[in-house]
């Protein structure tokens, strides 16, 4: 599955990552609307992406694509922007994404608040930030 890929990079203000080493095929991905996360031949699935698995050690796990499924872990919503580039965006909410592979994720959920419950099942679609990355935003299904 595919996600949509919206261009934010006109509008945002926040942080932009920086792709270097494990992490650069995953933000290529991003841009493609693909959600990837790595799992080790030990059977360890992980995200963020790290050059070694936390299971077993092996050096660079193979990434495998998400379906872009999951389910709300926990949230917060933030009154009080945590950088300064979010001040525009108060009240926002990031949530730990649970998907439905496994790992999980922090990112921002695009929900109205009334709208938001632990365990309600969400759609990846991603913003465009930057040349570089897309970064994954959760919505509602
Ligand atoms: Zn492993």
């Amino acid at each position: 599955m595919t996600g949509q890929v919206e261009d934010c990079r006109d509008e945002w203000e926040g942080p932009v990552p920086v792709p270097t080493g494990a992490t650069v095929p995953f933000w290529e991905a991003t841009l493609e609307g693909r959600l990837l996360y790595q799992e080790c031949d030990c059977g360890n699935r992980q995200l963020y992406p790290r050059a070694v698995c936390t299971a077993c050690g092996a050096e660079d796990p193979p990434f495998e694509a998400s379906e872009g499924v999951g389910t709300i872990y926990t949230y917060t919503v933030c009154y009080v922007p945590g950088e300064p580039g979010f001040a525009d965006r108060t009240p926002y909410v990031v949530g730990a994404i649970e998907l439905a592979e496994g790992p999980r994720l922090l990112a921002l959920l695009d929900a109205d608040l009334e709208r938001l419950e632990i365990g309600a099942a969400v759609g990846v679609t991603f913003w465009q930030i930057s040349e570089e990355a897309a970064i994954p935003v959760f919505v509602p299904e």
